[in-house]
């Protein structure tokens, strides 16, 4: 079986990782290429280590609810480097006014269920709080396919907990507008907790008691990463692959189906494959996908994308103001930060001792239109407001995610069902990455690991 695998970002290489398990369990020769653009794997993912910081280029963790990186890592023999969030830390804070208040113990994502910490929270006023405690009471909401996670929230809990709580929490995550985001593509568990329980406090209140977590979650709690970062993960799948495997600066463009399979084209250079998984974002599979099936790329450009940019700063000394993991800001204050991460305070090793390592990030508009300049001066003009930091940064690294992170509009999982149901006719097409159902890494490594199962069917 000759295997073809498009894009080196966790997906791709969760892919190529999974397609040599399965071939050694069925014991038949393999023969894989992964064809990467840049010249580096990795993707969205991978850590640079700069003077003594530990820079992420994106994401610093993954959630463990999902199982299948944690699961990866064990196979990989790596689970002895998964290391949790700093318990000494916990929390993280939302800006109101300009002012920073730590978001109420127990608040989950829309849903307060620790109902001291949301009482005596000043976020939110006298009403706002008495409208989402009302929640238990509230009949469950007419059955729908699918709805925005603004018109849940507001529905369930009121608009005041959607635009001090819920939006900047979970538009922080996806970035994306909860007017426009799916429910049942990004947190399901909130839409069924109302279908079985009526009352999604009630329900997650019991699951909280029951300490249903499972087992991954427990041990990890919310989220892990590695202790040189998630570099750790890119180096130990790059090393699993069989050598000149991988190649890099190796953008494939064009694609041809074979009566056996197809044949990719890097340069003047034709691969003939029996597979192709294409791991990569709904606009490049499009892209390669145009000749060949026009209706399938058309639905898998109109997969939207959002941007931002992410000013990391590293600074020679320790802030005592600064508590928790970060503050996440919401749009309603009309800043022009989405959040801030304390990443040496999240994380053990992100900064030598003695230093500081904070990670701004800013929306749409700058990530697109600012040059660098304005970027940094945007981020420590907020950095100076919110934390009252005026300190120089020692090492400053600035990044630009453009068009970099899907955003699952309501309707997602239909159109992703009808799109996979005609992407299936393509017997030597498989699609994983990040597009479809699920937009962080243990989602994107799951997508890689399923497309392998379909590649080796
Ligand atoms: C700023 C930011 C912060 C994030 N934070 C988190 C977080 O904290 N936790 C979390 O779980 N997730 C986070 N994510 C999401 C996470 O990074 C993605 O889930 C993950 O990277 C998706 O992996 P992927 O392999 O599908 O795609 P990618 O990582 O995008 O990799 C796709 C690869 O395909 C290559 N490619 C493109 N076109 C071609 C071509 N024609 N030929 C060959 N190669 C090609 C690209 O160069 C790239 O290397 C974040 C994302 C961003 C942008």
């Amino acid at each position: 079986m000759k295997v073809a695998i498009v894009g080196a970002g966790p997906s791709g290489l969760a892919a190529a990782f999974h397609l040599q398990e399965l071939a050694r369990r069925q014991a038949r020769p393999l023969e894989l290429t992964i064809f990467e653009a840049t010249e580096r794997p990795g993707g969205a993912i991978g850590t640079d280590e700069i003077d003594g910081f530990l820079v992420e280029r994106g994401a610093d963790g993954f959630l463990t609810d999902k199982p299948a990186l944690l699961d990866l890592a064990r196979r990989l023999g790596i689970e002895d480097r998964l290391i949790r969030t700093q318990p000494t830390q916990q929390g993280a804070s939302i800006v109101k006014e300009g002012r920073l208040f730590p978001i109420p113990e127990g608040f989950s994502m829309m849903a307060p269920t620790g109902l001291r910490a949301f009482l005596t929270s000043p976020l939110l006023s006298p009403w706002g709080k008495l409208r989402a405690m009302s929640e238990v009471l509230l009949p469950r909401g007419a059955p729908r396919r699918d709805e925005s996670v603004a018109s849940f929230v507001r529905r369930r809990f009121g608009s005041e907990v959607l635009e001090r709580l819920a939006q900047p929490l979970i538009g922080g995550i996806y970035g994306a507008d909860p007017e426009l985001l799916s429910l049942r593509a990004t947190m399901p568990r909130f839409l069924d907790a109302e279908r079985s329980s009526r009352s999604v406090t009630l329900a997650l209140r019991r699951q909280a008691t029951r300490s249903s977590q499972p087992a991954h979650g427990a041990r990890y709690g919310l989220f892990a990463s590695f202790d040189r970062g998630m570099q750790v993960l890119v180096d130990t799948l790059v090393h699993t692959l069989p050598p000149a495997a991988l190649r890099l600066g190796a953008p494939v463009e064009e694609i041809i189906p074979t009566e056996q399979g197809a044949s990719l084209r890097v340069g003047h250079q034709w691969t003939t494959v029996d597979r192709v998984i294409l791991a990569l974002s709904g606009k490049a599979s499009a892209r390669l996908l145009t000749p060949i099936d026009a209706p399938l790329a058309r639905r898998l450009a109109r997969i939207d994308y959002g941007s931002c940019a992410l000013i990391n700063l590293g600074f020679l000394q320790r802030f005592p103001q600064l508590t928790g993991y970060g503050v996440v800001v919401p749009e309603v204050e009309g800043r022009p930060s989405l959040a801030m991460t304390f990443a040496s305070r999240k994380w053990a090793g992100r900064a030598s001792e003695g230093r500081e390592l904070i990670r701004v990030f800013l929306g749409e508009q700058l990530a697109e239109e600012a040059d660098d300049n304005e970027l940094l001066r945007v981020a420590q003009n907020e950095l100076r407001a919110l934390l009252g930091i005026d300190a120089t940064p020692h090492v400053v690294v600035i990044r630009r995610y453009v068009e970099a992170m899907p955003r699952y509009h309501v309707g997602h999982l239909d159109r992703i069902a009808a799109l996979e149901e005609r992407a299936a006719q393509h017997r030597w097409l498989a699609l994983a990455g990040n597009a479809l159902r699920g937009v962080g890494i243990p989602d994107a490594v799951r997508a890689g690991e399923l497309a392998a199962d379909r590649a080796m069917a």
